[in-house]
């Protein structure tokens, strides 16, 4: 069986120096808000190239906290507007209509998933506050557009930048071109932990000192509260992992980029549309994409997925329901967005990983070359 993605072959990739982070962690005794995390915090930092990192349980929380800082701060209000994509994963969606914010949808280009920025100016009210920049699979989704769009109506630019570690911009990594950005590193993202844990990174300082205090209490000296916060911290086992983890990230996205680049140019077949490729000619140049998806589409999406999976290849689909159609989100039931709509009946997602040996990816090259509806 060839599979989707093989995380406990990758984390075995770091043995032993994993569990033995893990049993220094236990021995250490101590769990939480301790000296792995403020390493952890600042290697970040650094790797992404902004002046402060925040870790965070999740990803959600990380969006959720930046959204929820500015409205601390008095930058946004309940009931104010925040631009996403309709095609995405519905955490982006949530951190918005969790803080009483309303998400605004605009369609995706359908070569690169990405949203589209021609679309955003058309859905701007005096009620909107920021554009969610959600880099979806691995790329890049930002541009001068954007940046443009951005200026000339004063929103925030947060990027959501849960699939994207290490990519890049223009120079730049993602996760510091916007005024903050949310990371995850839930175990199957490029950069995984053991368990759930995620991260804010921004150049505001201020904004970094209030969602700092809303992660733990709203508080920061102990027993003293100045916001009705949360608990929503990374933990010393998951930043010790993560720590690890994060030296060998480049050199993960680089092999990932290289079986993206031999699906490429090695999958033929007029059923399949291949992903956009960018950054991809010379790979010793920076890169847009880290690849934490390898996203097909075709129209006979379900039969070649059960094709595959008759042959040992297990495939997903991300996502199957499109967030703006999901029971828990009734009130945008009745708006159309046919692109995204038409994403997700059509994506399929490959097997793709840093350890994935070349054998399997040639065999599943293979068998979409063989397969016809
Ligand atoms: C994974 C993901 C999140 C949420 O991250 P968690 O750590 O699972 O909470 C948010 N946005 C996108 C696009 C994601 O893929």
């Amino acid at each position: 069986m060839i599979k989707f993605l093989d995380i406990q072959g990758i984390n075995a990739s770091f043995e032993p120096r994993l569990s033995q982070v893990v049993k220094s962690v236990i021995d250490s005794g101590w769990y939480l808000l301790g000296e792995e995390v403020s390493q952890f915090e600042m290697e970040y930092k650094k790797y992404i190239g902004t002046s402060e990192c925040i870790g965070v349980a999740n990803g959600l929380d990380a969006l959720r906290l930046i959204l929820r800082s500015y409205k601390e701060l008095g930058v946004m209000q309940d009931g104010d507007e925040v631009i996403v994509p309709a095609n995405t994963y519905i955490a982006s969606l949530l951190a918005i209509s969790d803080n009483g914010l309303k998400p605004i949808l605009v369609e995706p280009n359908i070569n690169t998933f990405n949203i589209d920025s021609s679309k955003i100016e058309e859905r701007i009210t005096p009620k909107t506050k920021a554009l969610m920049v959600v880099h979806l699979y691995g790329l890049n989704a930002m541009n001068d557009e954007l940046t443009r769009i951005a200026k000339k109506y004063k929103l925030k630019i947060i990027e959501d930048n849960a699939q994207a570690a290490g990519a890049y911009y223009k120079n730049n990594r993602t996760g510091s071109l916007g005024d903050a950005a949310g990371h995850s590193f839930y175990p199957g993202k490029n950069l995984g932990a053991i368990g759930d844990a995620g991260a804010v990174t921004t150049n505001d300082e201020e904004l970094a000192i209030t969602l700092r205090s809303l992660a733990n209490y709203g508080s920061r000296e102990k027993y003293v509260n100045e916001y009705k916060g949360l608990n929503s911290r990374i933990d010393e086992l998951q930043a010790a992992v993560l720590r690890i983890k994060l030296a060998r990230l480049d050199e993960d996205n680089q092999r990932r980029r290289e079986i993206a680049n031999y699906y490429i140019e090695n999958i033929h077949n007029k059923n399949i549309v291949l992903p956009e490729v960018r950054g991809q000619k010379n790979l010793t140049v920076l890169e847009e994409h880290v690849w934490h998806l390898f996203v097909i589409r075709s129209q006979s999406r379900d039969s070649l997925q059960n094709y595959l999976n008759k042959n040992n290849i297990q495939t997903l689909v991300h996502y199957p329901i499109a967030p703006h159609l999901q029971n828990a989100y009734k009130e945008l039931n009745q708006q159309n967005y046919p692109i995204t709509e038409k994403i997700h009946k059509e994506v399929l997602s490959l097997p793709l990983s840093p350890i994935m040996p070349k054998t399997e990816v040639k065999k599943v090259v293979a068998f979409l070359n063989k397969f016809n509806m």
